[in-house]
């Protein structure tokens, strides 16, 4: 920093995140204290901050209710109002010794002795010293970084710093906003007659300035990634509807028009000498599973291999299940590689995919470990991708086929994209890394907004229709009181030939605890349905007694499942129409969202019962009431949005993303769409202010969006 900041006071800035001075410029006061004006005693109003001026008539250091100093402050008009000081200092005494004018800052209050302040931030008055000419800004801080020092700095970096406009005239006259330089000054010296509530709402158009250029920084950033991206080289994977024509004539069922598009989408990236980062939306059911398969075909036409990666064994092997079906009768055989193999079995499979000899291979993320490598991989297929970590997402990219030579470094992304090599394209060039396409899926809906946001890196699909002939799934919410009944409708649905899930409890704190709940959820409903063929699916179990439970739930040999939230992705039993979810006022609203997709698969009328305890919290209430009341997963996930924020919808796991610091995602949405339009306006017609935006706002991002 250029500015003279002693280590011991950086090291504290850097715990506010604070490392340039241009941070120090971003660094935006919480609230603010009026020291413009002064209100007299008589017109003080319980609880609202204010000041007020005059002389110390009474102090003394009081002993009841406890050591106190306690002043009387008069002001012009005759009133009076107790100063009250718990913690004090000699010189404070001295300060505030009677006969002294003090100006004092403070929120009134009905006290012990009258209208009293509790430490009010006290100064001396009198004619020489004049009112603030602005409002004083409070700023978030930290233990040992006072908010004077704090302000030093801030209005030190905003005089040093040019502060220049990085949007270009033009566009700012349009998008009607103010200079960066006028708002951030007015941000942290508001003037006296200000709108407070707009600048607490941050709706004050300065406000509006700078959430817009955080905005734009964001989408600049995904652009240039995404540009960055066509710069890099992939083998082109072209359609040669051999395999997958086969696959569509063998299936059971035509494609939706939802999964027609979306594989044309697929189909297309994938035949481009850039590697393809689609993210494949669409709700539970929708059929996301066919899709990925015509994908892997489609590499495996072109004599490349196909990884397809799943978060759990339960859904990767009921993946390699399906998928053996549906290749077998092309001769195609995949492999299943999951950690829990035998390690003889590991690397048996780890020898076929090195040699090239199976050319699609299913598994959980062991299939990303260092010690597994493909021949010639091709396609990277994600499964229920946001239950991965941004770490697994950059493992998949090293895997790509010379992995010996070094790619050639893009020169400066910001620059217009080049035009695709005619000579058979990139692929055929010496010493350069291929990277394997990417197909990620995901059955949790991200709202619009977020969408926007945090992906905007990749390319999206929607599979926006689900499969016909499903009936809507009827959704219960049912007090723990009525327990009795819900049995009731269990052994009634079983007895009728169709299935059962009953999901257990919740315990996020142990998961020894949780096993307990499941073992203890299956004693307790064995005894109850003495009739009925009860099997359990826990975390704990061995991948052998997983699948064995899950094929023999599969086949209805077990007519009801108990089970874990290991159930939550992707599990398909279209014959189960009845999903019971015990407390489920402890589950998000997006995996009740993916446990109730579990039924409803097939053609008989299903039903969702959320059994839960009362008293409920508000927010447990409130996600009850949004799942009882909708479907639509997306629909689902925008109220989540508004419910909890986009932090906690992406998750833990995605917390390698930087969060917006100032735009709100609930609901600055214009503000989105304009700053996603002014992005590719920029890099298209004012290249070079593009870079300075992005220099100034990115300089401390970590470069995530590399994955
Ligand atoms: P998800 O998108 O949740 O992964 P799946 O791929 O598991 O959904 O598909 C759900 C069920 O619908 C599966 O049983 C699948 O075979 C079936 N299915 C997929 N596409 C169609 C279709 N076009 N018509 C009928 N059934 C379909
Ligand atoms: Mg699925």
């Amino acid at each position: 920093m250029p500015l003279k900041i002693p280590p011991a006071t950086q090291s504290k800035l850097t715990k506010l995140g604070i490392r340039t001075p241009f941070d120090l410029v971003l660094h935006l006061p919480l609230r603010y204290e009026d020291e413009t004006k002064i209100t007299r005693i008589a017109d003080l109003v319980p609880g609202e901050s204010a000041q007020v001026e005059g002389e110390i008539i009474h102090s003394e250091v009081m002993y009841r209710p406890r050591r106190s100093l306690v002043c009387q402050l008069q002001d012009v008009s005759g009133d009076i109002l107790y100063l009250r000081f718990l913690n004090f200092y000699p010189s404070q005494q001295k300060q505030l010794a009677v006969g002294k004018k003090i100006r004092a800052l403070g929120e009134p209050r009905m006290g012990f002795f009258g209208d009293e302040m509790v430490h009010p931030k006290c100064r001396v008055a009198g004619e020489s010293v004049p009112l603030k000419q602005a409002l004083t800004p409070v700023y978030p801080t930290t233990a040992g970084l006072p908010q004077p020092t704090l302000s030093k700095y801030i209005h030190a970096a905003l005089n040093e710093l040019a502060l220049d406009d990085t949007l270009p005239e033009a566009l700012k006259k349009r998008l009607h906003l103010p200079d960066f330089d006028a708002s951030v000054k007015l941000l942290h010296q508001p003037p006296p007659n200000i709108d407070e509530n707009a600048l607490l709402e941050r709706a004050h158009p300065a406000w509006m300035r700078i959430k817009f250029d955080e905005l734009l920084a964001q989408q600049l950033s995904m652009r240039v990634h995404y540009r960055e991206r066509s710069l890099r080289v992939a083998p082109k994977l072209s359609a040669h509807n051999q395999l997958t024509d086969g696959l569509l004539k063998d299936l059971p069922f035509a494609l939706t028009n939802a999964q027609k598009k979306v594989w044309q989408e697929i189909s297309h990236d994938l035949a481009r000498p850039h590697p393809m980062q689609r993210l494949l939306q669409g709700d539970v059911g929708s059929g996301k599973t066919v899709v990925a398969a015509l994908a892997a075909l489609q590499a495996i036409e072109n004599g490349y291999q196909a990884a397809f990666m799943a978060p759990t064994e339960i859904l990767a092997e009921q993946h390699f299940l399906k998928l053996r079906d549906w290749l077998e009768p092309l001769g195609i055989t995949p492999v299943w590689l999951s950690g829990s193999l035998k390690k003889k079995d590991k690397t048996a499979a780890a020898e076929r995919i090195a040699s090239g000899d199976t050319q699609l291979a299913i598994g959980t993320h062991a299939l990303f470990q260092n010690s597994v490598e493909f021949k010639k991989l091709g396609l990277v297929i994600v499964d229920e991708q946001h239950k991965f970590g941004v770490q697994q997402r950059l493992a998949l990219r090293g895997k790509g086929t010379t992995s010996n030579s070094v790619r050639p470094a893009p020169s400066n992304p910001v620059r217009p994209e080049p035009v695709e090599g005619t000579n058979g394209g990139p692929n055929e060039r010496s010493g350069v890394t291929q990277e394997p396409h990417q197909l990620m899926m995901s059955a949790t809906p991200i709202p619009r907004t977020l969408a926007m946001s945090y992906y905007a890196d990749l390319d999206v699909s929607v599979i926006d229709e689900l499969p016909p002939g499903r009936t809507p799934i009827v959704t219960k919410l049912v007090s723990d009181a009525r327990r009795e009944e819900v049995f009731e409708r269990v052994r009634a649905a079983c007895l009728e030939g169709r299935q059962a899930y009953w999901v257990c409890p919740l315990i996020d704190e142990s998961e020894a605890l949780q096993l307990q709940t499941a073992l203890e959820t299956h004693a307790t409903l064995t005894q109850i349905f003495p009739e009925l063929r009860i099997g359990l699916a826990h975390g704990k179990l061995s991948s052998a007694e997983k699948a064995e439970t899950m094929a023999a739930f599969k086949a209805g040999e077990l007519q009801l499942l108990v089970a874990t939230t290991v159930i939550e992705v992707g599990v398909d039993v279209p014959n189960a129409s009845l999903m019971v979810i015990d407390h489920a006022e402890r589950m998000g609203l997006a995996q009740l969202h993916q446990l109730r997709g579990r039924v409803g698969r097939g053609a008989a009328e299903s039903m969702c019962v959320l059994l839960f305890q009362q008293p409920l919290s508000e927010l447990a209430r409130a996600r009850l009431k949004i799942i009882y009341e909708n479907t639509d997963g997306f629909e689902i996930a925008q109220q989540d949005l508004r419910l909890r924020g986009p932090g906690e919808l992406l998750g833990a796991r995605q917390s390698g993303v930087p969060m917006l610091r100032f735009a709100d995602l609930g609901e600055d949405d214009k503000l989105l769409d304009k700053a996603r339009d002014i992005a590719d306006e920029m890099l298209r017609d004012f290249p070079q202010e593009a870079q300075a935006h992005l220099q100034r706002w990115m300089a401390n991002e970590p470069d995530y969006l590399r994955t």
